[in-house]
Formats: C-alpha cells, sequence, structure tokens
C-alpha cells in the first residue's frame, strides 16, 4: 500500500458571510488578479495557512501527487459583504467539479473552507460542496477538509466528506497546523491505515464573535479540553465550532465534531463529554467579556488615565465598515487627549487627498467616514494637520493630527489594528500615546493583551442595533428562530 501512487485535487471555497450586509458577494468578487487560482498557484496562495501545511505534509509523503483545480480565492470584499449570489456559488462550483472531472481520478481531495459561508439557495454550502465531489470522486476516494472555528456546521458535512479539522484558537494560530493534520490523515485513510468514524453534536448555544477569545477562560478551558482529549487518545481529533451568528443560515450554533480511528464509541463518548461541558459552561461563555456602550467606555478610559492605568485600549468590536464614526465623536466630545484613531475608513476621502497630492504639513479640514450604512453613522468633520500620508500595504493612509495631541488614521479599507507597533510603519511614534481607539473583535489581543501591552482594555459598541452587535436578538433573522438557542430562549440539551 505504501508505494500505491496517490493523487489528490485541492479546491478552495471560502467566505464568512455577513449576510446582514447590504451589499451580495458577487461573481465579480472573487475574479481578481491571482484568483480564481489553479495548479501551483493555487497550492501556494497563503504558505502560512491551512493549504500551506497541507501542502507542506502531504509533499512529505512520497508517491503524493497534488493538483490544484481551479477554484476561487476570497473576495476582494474580504468579510465586508453579505449573501453570495446563487450565480457567483453555481459558477464557481460548477467550474470546481468541471476540473475534477476532467483531471481525474483522484484517491483524495482536500477542501480548503472556512465554513461560514452563506449562499442564496443553498442553505449548507460546504455540505452541498463535499456532496457535489464525492458525485465526481465516488465512494472509494478520501475527501478531508479544514475549517475556521466560525464555521457553522452541523452533521451534514460529513455524511457527505470522511474527515474535518478546525482551528482551535480565536485568534486563528494554527490553521498551518489543522492543514498538516488534514493531510497526514487523508493519506493514512487512503493507504487505509486510518478508518475515520465521527460524531457530530449540535449545542444550542449561540454568541457572539467578540466573546470567543480563547486567550483566557472560560472559551481557554474548553480548548484546552479539546486539547487534553487529542493528547490521551490516539487518533482522535476534535473540532469545536464556535459558529458565527452574523451569517443567518440554519446551521448557526456551537457544534463537536468528533473523529476517530474506527471507534465510533470513542467518538460518542468524546463528543458527549465536550458538549455537556460547553451547556454546563454556557453561562461563563456568554459573560466572558465586559462590553460598554460608547460614552461609558469613553468615561472610564478618561478615569483610566487619571489613574495613569495607560495605555488604555478602547476596542470598537462592532464596526464592520471599518467607517464607523461612533467611538470618534465620543472622543472628542469627551474631549480625550494623547489619543490615537485607529482607523475610520474612507474611500472617498482618502483618493482625494492622494489625488491633490496630500502631504505631511498641509492643513486638514474634511468631513470623514459614516455614511457608508447605517452602522457606520454620521460623518465627522476634523480640523487639524496632516503628519503623514503615505502607500502602504496596498491602502493609501493619512494621518492628522488634531485636537489635544490626538491623531487619527485614514485608511482607505477597514483596518484591523492588530500589533500597536504595526503603526511605526507610518511613522508615528506609538510611545506617545496614551490612548489607543481601535477596530477590533479579537485580534487585537495578540498585540495590546497577550504581551501586557495595554494596561486597560475597554470593548465598547454603540446602542444602536448594528451589524456586529452583541445583541443578536436586534438582528432581522429569517432562518434562525433565536428562541431555540441559550441565551435568547430556554432550550434544553442533554446527551
Ligand atoms: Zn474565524
Amino acid at each position: 500500500m505504501k508505494d500505491q501512487k496517490i493523487r489528490i485535487a485541492i479546491l478552495h471555497f471560502s467566505h464568512e458571510t455577513v449576510t446582514f450586509l447590504p451589499n451580495e458577494t458577487t461573481l465579480e468578487d472573487f475574479i481578481y488578479p491571482g484568483s480564481p487560482a489553479k495548479g501551483e498557484d493555487l497550492l501556494r496562495f497563503d504558505p502560512r495557512s491551512s493549504m500551506g501545511g497541507f501542502v507542506k505534509v502531504a509533499r512529505e509523503f512520497s508517491n503524493v501527487e497534488l493538483i490544484g483545480i481551479e477554484s476561487p480565492l476570497w473576495p476582494k470584499t474580504g468579510i465586508g459583504s453579505g449573501w453570495v449570489t446563487q450565480e457567483a456559488y453555481q459558477h464557481f462550483v460548477g467550474k470546481m467539479i468541471a476540473g475534477l472531472k476532467l483531471e481525474g481520478p483522484f484517491e483524495g481531495v482536500y477542501l480548503c473552507l472556512h465554513g461560514a459561508m452563506a449562499a442564496h439557495g443553498v442553505p449548507r454550502p460546504e455540505a452541498d460542496l463535499a456532496r457535489r465531489v464525492r458525485e465526481v470522486v465516488g465512494r472509494r476516494a478520501s475527501i478531508a477538509a479544514t475549517f475556521d472555528l466560525h464555521g457553522n456546521e452541523d452533521e451534514a458535512f460529513l455524511e457527505q466528506a470522511d474527515m474535518a479539522f478546525a482551528v482551535k484558537y480565536y485568534p486563528h494560530y494554527d490553521g498551518y497546523l489543522q492543514g498538516e493534520r488534514a493531510a497526514r490523515t487523508l493519506v493514512r485513510a487512503i493507504r487505509g491505515d486510518y478508518k475515520p468514524v465521527h460524531k457530530t453534536i449540535k449545542i444550542p448555544v449561540i454568541s457572539p464573535t467578540v466573546l470567543q477569545w480563547t486567550g483566557a477562560p472560560p472559551w481557554m478551558n474548553l480548548i484546552q479540553q479539546a486539547l487534553v482529549w487529542e493528547a490521551r487518545e490516539v487518533d482522535v481529533y476534535v473540532n469545536i465550532f464556535f459558529g458565527f451568528p452574523f451569517a443567518d443560515v440554519p446551521d448557526v450554533g456551537m457544534t463537536v465534531q468528533v473523529l476517530t480511528n474506527d471507534n465510533a464509541q470513542l467518538a460518542e463518548h468524546v463528543a458527549q463529554d465536550l458538549s455537556m461541558t460547553i451547556w454546563r459552561m454556557r453561562d461563563a461563555l456568554l459573560n466572558s467579556t465586559r462590553i460598554y456602550s460608547i460614552a461609558d467606555g469613553v468615561a472610564r478610559a478618561r478615569q483610566a488615565v487619571a489613574n495613569c492605568s495607560t495605555p488604555v485600549v478602547l476596542v470598537d468590536h462592532s464596526d464592520r465598515s471599518g467607517s464607523a464614526t461612533w467611538l470618534l465623536r465620543e472622543i472628542i466630545a469627551q474631549n480625550l487627549a494623547n489619543t490615537l484613531i485607529a482607523t475610520i475608513a474612507d474611500a472617498k476621502a482618502t483618493a482625494s487627498l492622494r489625488a491633490t497630492h496630500a502631504k505631511a504639513g498641509d492643513p486638514f479640514d474634511m468631513e470623514i467616514g459614516g455614511l457608508i450604512d447605517e452602522s457606520a453613522g454620521q460623518s465627522v468633520r476634523i480640523q487639524g494637520t496632516i503628519l503623514a500620508a503615505v502607500e502602504n500595504r496596498g491602502q493609501f493612509w493619512v494621518c492628522v493630527e488634531f485636537g489635544r495631541n490626538n491623531v487619527l488614521i485614514l485608511s482607505t479599507y477597514l483596518v484591523q489594528i492588530m500589533e500597536p507597533f504595526s503603526l511605526n510603519a507610518l511613522g508615528l511614534d506609538i510611545g506617545v500615546f496614551e490612548v489607543f481607539a481601535i477596530k477590533s473583535r479579537v485580534h487585537f489581543r495578540r498585540g495590546f493583551d497577550d504581551n501586557g501591552f495595554a494596561k486597560t482594555i475597554l470593548l465598547v459598541e454603540p446602542n444602536q442595533p448594528l451589524l456586529g452587535t452583541t445583541f443578536l436578538d436586534k438582528l432581522p433573522y429569517k432562518n434562525v428562530k433565536l428562541g431555540q438557542f441559550y441565551p435568547y430562549g430556554s432550550p434544553t440539551f442533554s446527551v
């Protein structure tokens, strides 16, 4: 069996769809230089991701050939677009299926997925893709996938595919590792050395993503328990899907998935243990992070400065467009000083500043931000002096000094500041700021929290009904019945 030649097809189709956004994710959004990709271009598109890990390990086996089937990469809109249109979904799946037929036969397929795609007319896109791949490659082939823990998944996917490997950490540090595992287990399965048996359990718990940071209890404890199961039992793999509540799809909420090597009883046992753990911890999971109103958060930031508990990081976790001005407006209203606001996305303003060759030293007087949609609020007039105007990482950045030693960074697109020192690239001295007002949910923890940088961390969101809100009951769900989930109803759960 070891000398058997193995051909593995590789496909990619990923999106994290915020179905409440007005702009749909269209065919054109997936088409840009580099996407769709096939062959080596697909295999190499993100070497540090699950794809990178998969390719690295799969190529450590002799006699394994990887074939990159033409697939769309992430849409240009990133995570800033709504429902994937029927046209886009069917177009790319059709292309992938045609590619599989043309290049086959295959002993194995690797699907590089996210899990929170929402497509019009297809209730479970990842499971639908797996079903259609299965039709082509047949029951004898093995299908493995990697997922983001924000995937909305239920048993449908593994009814079609054989194996799934989801990242465990949020921020998602372990994509490469899960890709490595997927490759090793897929090759073993093809060679008959791993017989995947799985158990999937859905737990009626739904949570806003801002609460799901795995760097501290209780989410850290939950992941630790999954890691312990993987450590103590040979060939056991555990996926805990936290779910993505901003996609209005039928399989939202938390899901536990356990994979074993031909041991159904063990899969059942581990899945039951972890799902009951989630159920017992549900209250703590939902109360892991305190969220303040914007006004309260800014007042607390003032207080922290007065107490020398700096640097303070004020985090608007709810902004999905990058253009939201609620926090900026309140910082001005409460007259904060030595504050860095990073960033307000305003494509129009940055384009006009670029066109007029804005440069350091120029006076600045513009209405900026807001207006993109209701959740972004109104634009705000800023009068000050331009400190820097630079092209960096594919967008135009303008730093404006205003008020009492405050600096506002204007960007072209939504920017999630994860590391304070990344802003040094714009020529700013990070050491002079007492308050950092940023847009992020969890990713900022790596540069502001895990390393002890910020003395005070305040997560805020506006009171208005918004997109990325923790008040899920303010969202206009059509397909999800919130009352069936804790904490919005009184569901019962047992295994
Ligand atoms: Zn994620």
